[in-house]
């Protein structure tokens, strides 16, 4: 058994650290200080810039076929890059990707909004949870009425991410209230915000924000139907899949920079007249924390790999996002308490971390989810323990 990392992956990942620590994390200082100024910590022209910087370095579309420009880069290789991407508070992520389920939209909608949307000249943003229908969401309410040529969309989605900034959404409506919303009866429409829906900001205890989506009878054409008629919660589900090993990879990369941070204060903060890190206390959330995150790390590693074989993921990817959703808040919450009131003080990013990473036991499949899927697969005897190695 081989545990270690190709040269070309190893060399991609050399390159991906080297541009985050040249061109992103100087910028750490400025994003801390506008954000506790309530602005935003990076404006989009600025993150445009950067990651028109990393396209010259060859970084672009990570998950992005090839035919359209991208990378195309396997799962394993993706995970690695997006742990690098955690090592930095800027909220920052390479371009050249759109939403994976805009590759479903028809020669003429990939010029309108897929193309675009990869160039980073339109954003988008997905939209499935409403108000009444979060971790189940097959209870979505939202209609699409046939009128003619067109759709009338009417209801309310919560929750969305970039659903202020967006000029486009892929919302999830019922489009048959006598079929099931899982299997025929909901449809995914392309709806520009000129067609009149309107977002509100939604104050979290993250940095930036969703935004709640208010559909008021806006019209939306027939040729804006992504995918097929009926379909439209199948979609919604490849999209929330898709996530499921790239946000932990990228908390294992948050985590592995707390803990260094933790380590350099224990060794160097001296209380009683000697260094905090000859406390067995102190040692051992320092151990715990590197063996969770070690954990994580193969965890995510093993679930991106399965991506890669072209096998089933879901149960692998739901066990890593569970795993280091928990793995990053538990490591943030140790680091914040060895720091004592450092810590708690909005100097250190640590304060951030502790409030952004809350986030990742919640959003694309709460923790419970991620349960209710695991041990779903056990009990009908979809997977076997140990998966593949069993
Ligand atoms: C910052 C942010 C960004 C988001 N971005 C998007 C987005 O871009 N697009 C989008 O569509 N949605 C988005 N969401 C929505 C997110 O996916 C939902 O918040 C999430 O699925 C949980 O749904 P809910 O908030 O309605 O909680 P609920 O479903 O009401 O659940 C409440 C609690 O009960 C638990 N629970 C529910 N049912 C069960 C059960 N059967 N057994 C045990 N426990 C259960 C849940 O795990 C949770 O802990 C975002 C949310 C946030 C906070």
């Amino acid at each position: 058994m081989d545990f270690s990392l190709g040269d070309e992956e190893k060399a991609i990942r050399e390159t991906a650290r080297t541009f985050i620590r040249k061109e992103v994390m100087p910028l750490e200082q400025e994003v801390l200080r506008r954000e506790r100024a309530h602005e935003p910590g990076l404006r989009l022209d600025e993150l445009r810039e950067l990651q028109g910087k990393a396209r010259a370095f060859g970084f672009w579309g990570l998950a992005t076929p090839e035919a359209y420009g991208g990378m195309d880069l396997p799962a394993v290789m993706q995970s690695l890059i997006w742990t690098e991407i955690g090592r930095s508070w800027v909220p920052f992520r390479f371009g050249g990707e759109a939403d994976n389920i805009l590759f479903f939209a028809n020669e003429e909608q990939k010029a309108e909004f897929l193309l675009p949307t990869i160039e980073g000249e339109r954003i988008s943003c997905f939209a499935i949870t409403e108000p009444g229908a979060g971790s189940d969401a097959a209870n979505i309410r939202m209609t699409a009425r046939r009128d003619g040529d067109d759709w009338i969309l009417d209801g309310e989605k919560t929750f969305i991410t970039n659903g202020n900034d967006a000029d486009f959404a892929i919302v999830v409506a019922v489009s048959d209230s006598g079929q099931d919303v899982r299997n025929g009866g909901s449809t995914a429409f392309l709806v520009d915000r000129s067609m009149g829906w309107r977002s509100e900001f939604i104050p979290t205890m993250g940095e930036g924000g969703p935004a709640s989506l208010v559909f008021d009878s806006v019209r939306v054409p027939a040729r804006n139907v992504l995918g097929e008629v009926g379909q439209g919660f199948a979609l919604g589900m490849q999209w929330i899949g898709k996530g499921r090993y790239i946000i932990p990879s990228h908390a294992v990369g948050t985590a592995e920079r707390a803990l260094r941070m933790a380590i350099e204060h224990a060794n160097t903060r001296e209380t009683f007249g000697r260094p905090l890190s000859s406390n067995q206390a102190i040692q051992w959330m320092i151990a715990d924390s590197e063996t969770e995150l070690e954990a994580a790390r193969w965890l995510i590693l093993r679930a991106a790999w399965t991506v890669d074989q072209g096998l089933d993921a879901r149960h692998a990817s739901s066990m890593s996002k569970l795993y280091g959703a928990r793995m990053v808040n538990d490591v943030v919450d140790r680091v914040l308490q060895i720091h004592g009131g450092m810590g708690y003080t909005r100097e250190l990013p640590i304060e951030r971390w502790y409030r952004q990473v809350r986030l990742l036991r919640i959003f694309e499949g709460t923790d419970e989810m991620q349960r209710l899927i695991i041990s779903r697969d056990l009990l009908r005897g979809y997977t076997e323990i140990g998966g593949h190695l069993a």
